[in-house]
């Protein structure tokens, strides 16, 4: 058992917290956001997380996790820190690794004993060399430090099991006794024999960026494939599904939608061109892929613009789906931001609903109409958007959603609905890449 402090209590730092102490540590999250820990405290979950709360539960039950405000007293406890605050993308694309070096800023400060400092956020590639000069000049408690690079490959909607179920752990450490503490943190993982590999600190900042950009890379490829598919009558679900099949391709991160959101691709794409920029070895594919992906969220508008008749002017749209993806409550650079900007900059109103992220949206539209149900959010619609792959709107009832529409009209960017049965009942819609009726 270690005594372990998670700095950043966001998505990452949570589940992570959450999940280090299921394996058997005491571990302490701490962070700045004094709300947060309150509301931590007192056993309320601060992000929608499917199994989360349970494990938090579970957790604070048997008192090896815990929440703090004291980031100071958290470093000076600890024997190993994980830092999973907050890099979001900076003005100039690059990532904004100020909160980082803040935290590490803290943890010089406060460096008491020998301890492991392990980054979690995910920070640019030679990061890990400007952390560990913060914390040497910083160090007035007189104590030591080995330094890793741990990036996190959880999903959002899926991220307590990501966490507890990785695919592979990397860690990279420059010295051996690091990364045996840091394979000691996750034993339990990996005496299940999931792979753990040892690299140096570089390595382990560029796989997360790799992996991540890579990821995108085949949205946005995914996209433009769809988008010629509509060109040439071809079917798109067909086409990715027989790419899929091949052994070499695989079917993930292979459906076409209105453009990848969230908190990671975007920012992580842009970090990552920039940085590729910076030291003389652009990377066009990347470049691509944002352009592309930049693209897709206004041609989602558009083709609403077309359904529509040519203008928003006037119109109700009614938006199903505003979280990025389903199962969480997270709205960071979701699609569906752009399109309610482009439905009002046109002068139409929307009428919204989420099954979970209506709160979160008001953060950037605090004056639209949100729904409680589907329903609502259809009534006397001129047009309904699925923006989200929810579950509840892949078996909403045609027949009942046309008797409540102004007008049976239907963009579905998830390719969710039946052209079948939309056909057969009516509706003029469109998709990404399939047949459509205008
Ligand atoms: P988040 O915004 O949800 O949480 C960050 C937290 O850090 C906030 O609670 C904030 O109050 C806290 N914080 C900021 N400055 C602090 C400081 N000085 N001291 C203590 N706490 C501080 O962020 P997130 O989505 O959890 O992402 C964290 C990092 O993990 C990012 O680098 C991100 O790219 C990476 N990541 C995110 C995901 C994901 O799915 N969200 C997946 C893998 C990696």
């Amino acid at each position: 058992m270690k005594r372990i402090t998670v700095i950043g209590t966001g998505y990452v730092g949570l589940v992570s917290g959450a999940g280090i102490s299921d394996f058997g540590h005491q571990v302490v999250c701490a962070d700045i956001d004094a709300e947060k820990i309150e509301q931590l405290q007192k056993g309320a979950i601060p992000i929608y997380e499917p199994g989360l709360e349970e494990l938090v539960k579970r957790n604070v039950a048997s008192q090896r996790l815990s929440f703090t405000v004291d980031v100071n007293q958290a470093v000076r406890d600890a024997e190993v820190i994980f830092i999973a605050v907050g890099t979001p993308q900076g003005d100039n694309g690059e990532a904004d690794i100020s909160a980082v070096e803040a935290v590490a800023r803290t943890i010089g400060e406060n460096l008491n004993s020998y301890k492991i400092i392990c980054t979690k956020s995910t920070v640019p590639i030679g990061t890990g060399e400007k952390i560990c000069k913060i914390i040497n000049t910083a160090i007035s408690a007189g104590g030591t430090f080995d330094y890793v690079s741990n990036p996190e490959f959880l999903r959002e909607g899926s991220a307590v099991k990501d966490f507890l179920w990785p695919d592979r752990v990397v860690i990279g450490a420059a010295s051996d006794k690091a990364f045996d503490i840091l394979r000691d943190v996750y034993r339990p993982l990996y005496v299940n024999e999931t792979p753990m590999l040892h690299t140096n600190v570089a390595t382990a900042e560029m796989i997360k960026y790799a992996a991540n950009a890579f990821l995108a890379l085949k949205i946005s490829y995914i996209n433009e494939v769809a988008n010629l598919c509509e060109k040439v009558g071809a079917d798109v679900h067909q086409v990715s599904k027989a790419m899929g099949q091949d052994g070499r391709i695989s079917p993930k991160f292979l459906h076409p939608g209105p453009g990848y959101g969230g908190s990671c691709f975007p920012k992580d794409t842009h970090a990552i061109a920039e940085l590729a920029r910076k030291k003389g070895a652009p990377m066009n594919t990347i470049d691509a892929a944002i352009n592309t992906n930049i693209k897709q969220k206004k041609r989602m508008a558009e083709k609403l613009k077309d359904l529509l008749g040519g203008n928003f002017s006037g119109k109700m749209v009614g938006i199903l789906g505003l979280a990025f993806k389903p199962n969480t409550d997270d709205v960071r650079e979701s699609s569906s931001i752009t399109m309610i900007q482009s439905i009002m900059d046109g002068g139409g109103k929307v009428q919204a609903y989420d099954p979970i992220a209506n709160e979160t949206m008001k953060e950037y539209f605090p004056d639209l109409s949100y729904c409680n149900s589907w329903a609502e959010a259809c009534d006397a619609a001129d047009a309904v958007v699925i923006m989200t792959d929810w579950n509840e709107f892949r078996g909403m009832d045609l027949p009942y959603l046309k008797s409540i529409m102004k007008a049976p009209v239907i963009l579905d960017t998830r390719n969710i609905l039946s052209i079948d049965q939309l056909s057969e009942n009516g509706f003029q819609f469109d998709n990404v890449g399939r047949k459509t009726i205008l």
